[in-house]
């Protein structure tokens, strides 16, 4: 099915696209999630499997999958993990499709990483296609800058993207080291590409770099700029976002400073810049974690992230007052199909030889994110 826009579009856990992120379909006999005994079925599969598996579980996947993770983290930390792990022939990873790609990269040719449920995309990273993204290369190429200008893209894109990057000359960023990337970029040219989420991009160069908002330029796939504004722009933003990110508005901020007294507002670099200007504090899953833990008792905290980890951190802390940002719910609907009988059915598979959903990524794709990676890693 094709949309106008031309991007494909299948109802989430039907039908097939292998070049998108979403609407991967699930062969498998899975077990029914009214089962009593999946905590169990999971506990024995794993123990079976022993050393040779290594479960990682992303910080916004549900509390029944995360009890079986043996490390939780951000997705870059959990693709290290994953390399640090050379024994362990199966990689089963909690987390969401770009994720899994960026761990069969940097993990050996012996491992095998499986994504217990083929349909969680990320939304975000489909937002960047290559087809769009090499079509974007062109336009500025005819613009006359694509010699200038440095891509820079986010840990959440496909490998695809990444590799685009390294090919480029380009990097990869985290949320935690989006500063240092964009100050690299701009040492090795003029003007950079951000991809694909604009917020990450435009907080991170106004608010941390010095640049104003005139500087930032949307590029529209959909409606591409004119050569005149690429070349008046200093940093290109990607028109992409997080669906879970981009629901936090700035009266959320102050509704919730209304509601709670006293409050310390605490956001992910993903939301809006408005949202971003209004909060008191702002930093990575890494970095939110952190700050709660150092958080003294007795204090209030409005989170603007996900759900699942909103509501782990209000457990993990109980001495302080742990208030999700929004008043409605905004779990992300892809890392949420990672479910306890998508694991069960997985870790099962595997104990009886049969690897499902595997996660693999070409040689070239490999060889060229490889590349942007390790300059991420080179960073100062
Ligand atoms: S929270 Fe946002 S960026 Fe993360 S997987 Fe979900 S849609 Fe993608």
């Amino acid at each position: 099915m094709a949309t106008q826009t031309g991007l494909p579009l299948f109802v989430l856990g039907q039908d097939t696209d292998p070049h998108s992120e979403k609407g991967v379909d699930c062969p498998g006999e899975l077990p029914a999630a009214s089962d009593p005994g999946l905590v169990e079925r999971a506990r024995k599969a794993k123990e079976a499997l022993g050393d040779r598996l290594f479960v990682l579980g992303h910080h916004y996947q549900r509390d029944e999958v995360i009890q079986f993770a043996d490390v939780t983290g951000d997705s870059f930390k959990l693709a290290q993990q994953a390399a640090a792990r050379p024994e362990a022939e199966y990689i089963v990873f909690c987390g969401v499709h770009f994720m899994a790609e960026s761990a069969d990269i940097l993990t050996g040719d012996a491992q095998k990483v499986i994504l217990p449920d083929l349909a969680a995309g990320c939304s975000m990273a489909d937002m960047a296609t290559f087809d769009q993204v090499e079509e974007a290369w062109e336009i500025l190429e005819d613009a006359g800058i694509a010699d200038t200008v440095v891509p820079v893209t986010y840990m959440n894109s496909s490998a695809d993207i990444k590799a685009f990057c390294g090919r480029h000359g380009g990097t990869v960023c985290t949320s935690s080291n989006a500063k240092r990337a964009l100050e690299w970029a701009f040492e090795q040219g003029e003007k950079v590409l951000f991809l694909p989420d604009q917020h990450l991009g435009r907080n991170t160069a106004v608010l941390e770099m010095g640049l104003s908002l005139e500087d930032c330029l949307v590029y529209n796939p959909h409606r591409p700029p004119s050569a005149e504004e690429l070349r008046r722009a200093k940093i290109i933003l990607w028109k992409g976002h997080c669906s879970v990110h981009g629901r936090f508005t700035a009266d959320s901020v102050d509704d919730v400073r209304r509601r709670i007294p006293g409050v310390n507002v605490l956001v992910h670099p993903e939301c809006k810049h408005e949202v971003v200007l209004k909060a008191d504090h702002v930093g990575s899953t890494e970095y939110i974690i952190k700050k709660l833990a150092e958080a003294p008792a007795g204090s209030k905290w409005a989170v603007g992230t996900e759900l699942n980890l909103v509501k782990r951190l209000g457990q993990m802390f109980p001495d302080k007052s742990v208030s999700f940002l929004d008043k409605t719910v905004c779990y992300c609907s892809t890392m949420n199909r990672i479910d306890l009988p998508h694991l069960v059915w997985a870790l099962e598979s595997l104990v009886l030889g049969e690897v499902v959903n595997q996660i693999t990524v070409d040689a070239d794709t490999t060889h060229w994110a490889k590349v942007a990676l390790d300059r991420m890693l080179a960073l100062p």
